[in-house]
């Protein structure tokens, strides 16, 4: 009932040249049977939207601002994003988080904002190792999707969730598609208590996705596709994991 979604991450990786080859790579095994998606750096998103033109693979950004426009010098705004013909905005990822401070009401006041312009957010949250050692997951999770949950209002459905494991992000050590699928469950009910949509919304995993791993992890319940950041990088690789969705 739910069509699998893989998002490509790049993070700040690319150039003119490195975008070409690789979106070119990915046109090239069109059509997928899920959703596609990917979210360059900002610098790159006008060239993109070019080299996709009458792809099926939809266009993302990796953040945006939370305010609608103004004196906020480096930022960007949702509604630039939209302006471009992008899609999706992924917002919360950990390393926003981390390396930006960026807390809890931020994440979802950025949702909100994204959501008001016709987008769709890609909320992500996720515990750090620590978390998980002292059993504190679900606890983590829960608060950082809770307030996503309460910004949003009716609009719940419109956003997607994206469960990322700090200690799965780059380290080649993914979530057991169990471990996965328990965070999945956790989330998927907290959606059910928010909306009678909650079905229908997907929620992907992220963290160390890899093609070798990645049908097990879309073959979970509650799995929905996938984050991509390291292997959104190389095209047979991407198309490899679109595939096993
Ligand atoms: P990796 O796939 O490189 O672990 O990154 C996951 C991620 O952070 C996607 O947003």
């Amino acid at each position: 009932m739910r069509r699998k979604l893989v998002i490509g991450n790049w993070k700040m990786h690319g150039s003119l040249a490195a975008n070409a080859e690789l979106l070119a790579g990915l046109r090239a095994a069109e059509p997928f049977v899920c959703d596609t998606a990917v979210c360059p750096p900002y610098p790159y998103l006008a060239a993109c939207v070019l080299a996709l033109q009458g792809s099926h693979i939809a266009l993302g950004a990796q953040d945006c601002s939370a305010h609608e426009q103004g004196a906020y010098t480096g930022e960007v705004s949702a509604a630039m994003l939209a302006d471009l013909g992008c899609r999706y905005v992924i917002v919360g990822h950990s390393e926003r988080r981390s390396l930006h401070g960026e807390g809890d009401q931020l994440v979802a006041d950025k949702a909100r904002m994204v959501v008001s312009k016709g987008l769709t957010p890609v909320v992500c949250v996720g515990e750090t190792l620590a978390e998980r050692e002292s059993a504190q997951t679900e606890a983590v999770v829960k608060r950082q999707l809770s307030a996503v949950i309460h910004t949003l209002g009716h609009c719940v459905p419109q956003m997607v969730v994206a469960y990322e494991p700090v200690w799965a992000i780059g380290t080649g050590r993914t979530a057991t598609p169990e471990q996965a699928q328990a965070v999945h469950a956790v989330l998927r009910a907290q959606l059910k208590a928010a909306t009678p949509h909650a079905d229908g919304m997907r929620i992907l995993y992220g963290g160390s996705v890899k093609p070798e791993n990645a049908a097990s992890l879309f073959s979970q319940p509650d799995i929905d596709g996938g984050l991509i950041g390291g292997a959104s990088l190389k095209a047979a690789d991407f198309v490899a994991i679109c595939r096993a969705a």
